[in-house]
């Protein structure tokens, strides 16, 4: 049996907040923004916004405190700020660190949880309504029930999915993302590609998807390149945009995989984009996968008419080579963590301790010629 589930009401195109944004006059009268020191203004969503708010007659509090890769203590400074203005709704706007944020920011707020009580679903009983929309192409949590913070007390980042995440309705604008460096525009796309491939390898892959997941990596091989030769292409935007989207309808249902865990502890260790730790884990994760996978991803690089060989050279040509040192102490103490967290569940091969290692031992290889 199939199973598809993806509550969210979604704008896409350009000027679709000014089109159909009166529909958030339906959520109240005080809207909380959250969003990170800059994007919401670079990206020109506050342009569109603070104008449709006032024409709305809805009040607005800004919390404009949200850093990449969220931590425990900005989430609940920002719960509390919530309750204190007694908003009656949120909206997240940024990349995924902003929207990750307010999805837990919500929770923590609408349930007066303390501390780490959001990762447990039986502690989460109502929410706000949520609006998001993101200003890069990468995470598609505009369209995905899950929220990632970083510890930083434990030096953890940890993702949990609860239904209640979903936003309400999300605007996708590709205007939004002309303001994105060259580097975030790379580190982004190759976020929303590890979804999409991610989709492939889970053991929750759904035949559903599967033609919006072919057609999103095709999108990325096709525009990632044209983009960060021409950033203010609204084509290419597009295009990219509708990948990162389709990314997060795939993992929505799939969720994603160690490719994902081994990932989170180069960013809190090194400070990597979430985009170049998956990236650089890339090559290691299919190759360890291909085996098992071969039929449906040689279908996909068929569609895509390259081969894995070429799709290699592809991935290889952005230089992916973070200067850090992957020493044997760490890559033992994180293969230990990345064996316990939730994603290893979802593999499609069962991966032991060894296999982690393994694979930390391939990243460290690959990045050092
Ligand atoms: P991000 O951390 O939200 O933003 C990265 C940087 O880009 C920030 O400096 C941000 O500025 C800047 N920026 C964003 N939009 C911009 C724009 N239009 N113009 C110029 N600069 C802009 O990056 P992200 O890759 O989108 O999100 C990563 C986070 O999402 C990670 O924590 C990751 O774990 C999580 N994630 C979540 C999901 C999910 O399904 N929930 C999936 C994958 C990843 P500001 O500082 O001003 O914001
Ligand atoms: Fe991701």
């Amino acid at each position: 049996m199939l199973t598809n589930f993806m509550p969210v009401k979604t704008y896409f195109g350009e000027n679709c907040l000014k089109e159909k944004g009166v529909e958030i006059a339906n959520f109240g009268k005080h809207a909380f923004l959250v969003t990170g020191k800059s994007s919401a203004k670079k990206s020109g969503v506050l342009d569109d916004l603070l104008p449709l708010l006032e024409k709305l007659n809805i009040k607005y509090t800004l919390f404009d405190k949200i850093m990449e890769n969220p931590t425990l203590v900005a989430v609940h400074e920002g719960a509390k700020l919530l309750n204190k203005a007694n908003c009656d709704f949120i909206i997240g706007i940024g990349g995924g660190s902003p929207i990750d944020a307010a999805k837990t920011i919500n929770v923590i707020a609408a349930n007066n949880l303390i501390g780490r009580e959001f990762y447990e679903a039986k502690k989460v009983e109502k929410a706000f309504p949520l609006v998001a929309i993101p200003t890069t192409s990468g995470t598609g949590t505009e369209v995905t029930p899950f929220s990632v913070i970083t510890d930083e007390e434990l030096q953890k980042k940890a993702g949990y999915g609860n239904p209640i995440n979903f936003p309400n309705i999300s605007f996708l604008d590709p205007k939004y993302t002309v303001s994105l460096p060259a580097r975030i525009t790379r580190d982004t796309a190759i976020d929303a590609l590890s979804h999409l491939l991610e989709g492939l390898y889970s053991a929750k892959r759904n035949l559903i998807n599967y033609p919006i997941l072919f057609r999103g990596v095709k999108l990325i091989l096709q525009n990632l390149n044209p983009c960060l030769n021409d950033p203010e292409n609204l084509e290419y935007r597009k295009n990219l945009m509708l990948a990162s989207m389709y990314g997060g309808i795939v993992i929505a249902q799939t969720s994603t995989t160690i490719q994902h865990s081994i990932g989170y502890p180069l960013t809190t260790a090194f400070g990597l984009s979430h985009g170049l730790a998956n990236g650089i884990a890339m090559k290691p994760v299919m190759k360890m996968f291909y085996p098992h996978l071969n039929k449906i991803l040689d279908e996909l690089f068929d569609y895509i008419e390259i081969t894995r060989h070429e799709f290699f050279e592809w991935l290889d040509e952005f230089g992916m080579k973070p200067q850090i040192e992957l020493t044997d102490e760490f890559i033992a103490e994180k293969a230990r963590e990345v064996s316990q967290s939730r994603n290893m569940a979802i593999n499609p091969i069962e991966i032991d301790m060894q296999g982690v290692i393994n694979l930390y031992n391939e990243i460290r290889n690959s990045i050092s010629v």
